[in-house]
């Protein structure tokens, strides 16, 4: 069944059309990607998705229900967990200090601390430092941060914008093992992103974007065979 349906979306910025006729499913409990160079449109989807714009036309659907009137703060309350690109932490805050900020909505607040501890045990490495601000770690960490962050408000559904953006390859290993750990606990997982190989071995299924328009779908391990894929995105 698919927990989230995007149906036909435009969205336009000015005269600049940046999305066109956009239709996607994420089916609950998978693992799906939507692929894409700079510029081609992923970011753009993600903020139509948890109402941060407003697309000229289309529908989004969680769990049957239309959220695509809907203002931002009331998707997120619905169960779907937004990270945006650069993670966006708050660097003079602890480790600690960001996790709790992902369950600052009131009703989220009196069970932070089971939920920080299911935090430590998913990222060993946020245990060990509680205390560190988060200016002083590195790219990987924080990225890890990050997660754990948009993991403390509960989500069914993550929507990941470039996880791996500007990672070596070793910690953008680590943060897909996450992705995969995330579903293995039943959480739905939409992931953003511009490194084909690493995503297509984890997606169940993905969608290619280029200049605003999906031109290609597919299970994540036929698209790495795929002539088109491997001559424009793979390089082989
Ligand atoms: P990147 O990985 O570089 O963020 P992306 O695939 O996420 O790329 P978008 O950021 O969604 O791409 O951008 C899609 C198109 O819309 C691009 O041509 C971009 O220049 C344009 N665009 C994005 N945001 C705005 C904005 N706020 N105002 C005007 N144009 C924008």
């Amino acid at each position: 069944m698919a927990i989230l349906e995007v149906k036909g979306i435009n969205v336009s910025y000015g005269n600049l059309q940046a999305l066109w006729d956009v239709s996607l499913n994420v089916e609950e409990g998978k693992v799906v990607a939507l692929l894409g160079a700079n510029g081609a449109g992923k970011t753009t989807l993600l903020n139509a998705i948890t109402g941060m714009i407003k697309s000229t036309s289309g529908e989004v659907t969680f769990k049957g229900e239309r959220i695509d009137s809907l203002p931002a703060d009331k998707i997120i309350e619905k169960g779907i967990s937004y990270l945006p690109e650069g993670g966006r932490l708050f660097p003079e805050m602890t480790i600690t200090e960001n996790l709790e900020m992902g369950a600052y909505p009131s009703k989220l607040w009196g069970k932070r601390k089971p939920d920080l501890e299911r935090m430590y045990e998913l990222f060993p490495i946020l245990g060990q430092r509680k205390n560190q601000l988060a200016r002083t770690m590195s790219g990987g960490e924080r990225q890890m941060l990050a997660m754990g962050r948009a993991l403390m408000s509960n989500p069914v559904l993550c929507l990941f914008d470039e996880l791996s953006y500007g990672l070596s390859p070793v910690m953008a290993q680590a943060v897909f093992k996450i992705v995969k750990q995330l579903r293995e606990e039943g959480i739905t997982v939409f992931l953003v992103e511009q490194n084909v190989h690493m995503t297509l071995e984890v997606a169940d299924y993905a969608y290619v974007i280029e200049n605003g328009r999906i031109v290609k779908e597919g299970e994540g391990h036929s698209l790495l065979e795929d002539d088109y894929i491997k001559q424009a995105y793979l390089g082989i």
